[in-house]
């Protein structure tokens, strides 16, 4: 299920909209500099990545790190904010996708 919604980062307090979660498809991951990737659950290919399309490399051939930066990826985390990166926020759904 992926959400859309506005996020008021509890760090510096600005409200932002975004969009994140996983569809039924693509697992969605994040790094820490925010590139979000999706991942074909079953078989663990990358198939996005910031929403261009993957050269077909695994997770596992990327060690879980984030084709863009090389940081470490995670599920379930929430977009992180544009001005002070925090992940922290209050959240406000205005609908979901999926
Ligand atoms: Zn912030
Ligand atoms: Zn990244």
């Amino acid at each position: 299920m992926a959400y859309l919604g506005n996020l008021t980062c509890r760090e510096c307090g600005l409200t932002f909209t975004a969009r994140w979660g996983s569809f039924e498809n693509a697992d969605e991951y994040r790094c820490h500099h925010d590139h979000v990737v999706h991942v074909e659950p079953s078989s663990g290919t990358v198939l996005a990545v910031d929403g261009d399309v993957a050269d077909g490399r695994t997770l596992v051939q990327l060690h879980g790190l984030c084709p863009v930066c090389r940081t470490e990826l995670a599920t379930g985390l929430l977009p992180s904010c544009p001005v002070c990166s925090g992940r922290d926020h209050q959240v406000l759904l205005s609908g979901m996708i999926g």
